[in-house]
């Protein structure tokens, strides 16, 4: 007999943090968090105390309990909205030169490498990995050019178990010839790339967690035609689309160039048909107001790179500004212009530059704890599927533990749950992220025996 309880594959009873809005974390203490088989949140009960968990739990099996300890807290996983894995090879090298220098001189060599499906293999099983260890639940990836090395990006994160838009890199003009395409074979590979994606999640028995998601590099490294056939590819499949914007003077002095038809960078992307509500655009440092509201007025949203924007030294975006715009903000480690593939860092990165810009109006935990979740959802427009616990989304989830081994954190008696998950966003790292679920599975990290996501 199908009872609720038989739907019911995991309960969490604990402290469980989360946003409520860009104003509000809510800490639920005592909490009885169900999952269903399906990965979803089916019920939350608060503030149950430990001798009504029985009566809460309607029969379902104490063996699907896990029961948090003080130190223990869940929280939303985190959602990296800009991220490259070929570039995770050289992360934490080369942050002497600013961008366009940058690109020329580590990153095109280094991405020609995957053209050799063996060895996109071995670099982008890392990449995934360590994105994962770090609590990211979702992000968006930036993968090469190149056909094969995109699919098998796509099979490692399946494996893993992340959630994901992948997106095969187009560049047709000004780039090394190692490292180009022609409008044609760009347009056919990921017309290809989309079709293998679809193709895979077909396969399933759950909901599919991969996404394809158009991703020109720059309208620098783009024809006009080619930007064009992209915009149509996002149409006809119903694709997010994922670039960059505004990220550095000269980036931007070398673009308007190229595209004098258009009135700023951001028009550009519009005049393609590449900016509508589920188009993503990295860094936006240097918006004019302008560009600010055709973003908002196109319902688009902004990766925040705070860590590659100090690394490269691009500038300081502010963020204040596009919240008060109520343009959707999500924050984005842009490995490896940032050099950390932790979502924390990016937050504690996105803090500094909000001093740094305006000590004034400096962004608060509970905004950045939402920039981190809620918002890169909303980035996503997965803003009804994940980035909190209400009732009905898929759960993707840290369990944070304060007093794990080897814990950068130190816990005193005077802490609150509070205070630790302070502590934890703060000082933590990895070695905090007890367990990660996605899709409400628990997904296997590199040295766990956990079984992988299937
Ligand atoms: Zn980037």
């Amino acid at each position: 007999m199908h009872t609720f309880a038989s739907s019911i594959s995991k309960v969490f009873y604990g402290t469980l943090i989360h946003s409520l809005s860009i104003k509000e974390i809510e800490y639920i203490r005592q909490g009885l968090l169900f999952i269903d088989d399906e990965g979803k949140i089916a019920k939350l009960v608060k503030n149950v105390p430990e001798d009504r968990v029985e009566a809460e739990l309607e029969g379902v099996d104490e063996d699907r309990v896990v029961r948090l300890n003080d130190d223990q807290f869940i929280i939303p996983g985190f959602i990296d909205t800009h991220i490259h894995a070929p570039q995770y090879t050289f992360c934490g090298n080369g942050h002497d030169l600013p961008l366009l220098e940058w690109l020329d001189t580590y990153t095109f060599p280094r991405e020609s490498k995957f053209a050799d499906k063996e060895y996109a293999h071995k670099l982008y099983t890392k990449s995934v990995a360590r994105s994962l260890r770090n609590g990211t639940t979702s992000a968006c990836w930036f993968a090469t050019i190149h056909l094969d090395a995109c699919k098998e990006l796509v099979n490692i994160i399946q494996e893993q178990g992340q959630r994901a838009y992948v997106g095969k890199v187009n560049m047709n003009q000004n780039s090394p010839d190692f490292l180009i395409e022609t409008t044609e074979s760009s347009v056919r590979d990921t017309r290809a790339f989309i079709e293998y994606v679809n193709k895979t999640n077909a396969q399933l028995n759950h909901k599919p967690l991969i996404t394809p998601i158009i991703t020109p590099r720059f309208a620098i490294s783009c024809t006009s035609d080619l930007l064009t056939e992209l915009g149509k590819l996002a149409k006809e499949y119903n694709l997010p689309i994922q670039s960059h914007l505004c990220e550095n003077m000269n980036e931007i002095g070398f673009t308007m160039s190229l595209f004098p038809q258009s009135v700023n960078y951001t028009a550009v992307y519009a005049d393609h048909g590449l900016l509508n509500d589920r188009t993503i655009m990295a860094h936006c440092v240097h918006m004019k107001d302008e560009e600010l509201d055709l973003m908002k007025e196109k319902n688009a949203g902004i990766s925040h790179c705070a860590n590659s924007n100090f690394n490269l030294k691009s500038g300081m975006a502010d963020v204040r500004k596009m919240i008060n715009k109520d343009i959707k903000v999500g924050l984005g480690t842009d490995v490896a212009g940032g050099y950390s593939p932790s979502i924390l860092e990016a937050l504690r990165a996105s803090r500094s530059c909000s001093v740094a810009r305006n000590a004034d109006t400096t962004l608060l935990v509970t905004e950045l704890f939402y920039l981190a979740t809620m918002g890169g959802a909303r980035v996503m427009e997965l803003q009804d599927t994940i980035g909190n616990f209400q009732i009905g989304k898929e759960f993707d989830a840290i369990l944070v533990n304060t007093s794990a081994d080897n814990s950068p954190v130190d816990v005193f008696d005077h802490d609150s749950i509070e205070t630790k998950f302070e502590k934890y966003l703060f000082v933590g790292d990895d070695r905090n992220n007890e367990k990660i679920y996605v899709q409400g599975k628990e997904v296997r990290l590199p040295d766990s025996k956990v079984a992988s996501h299937k």
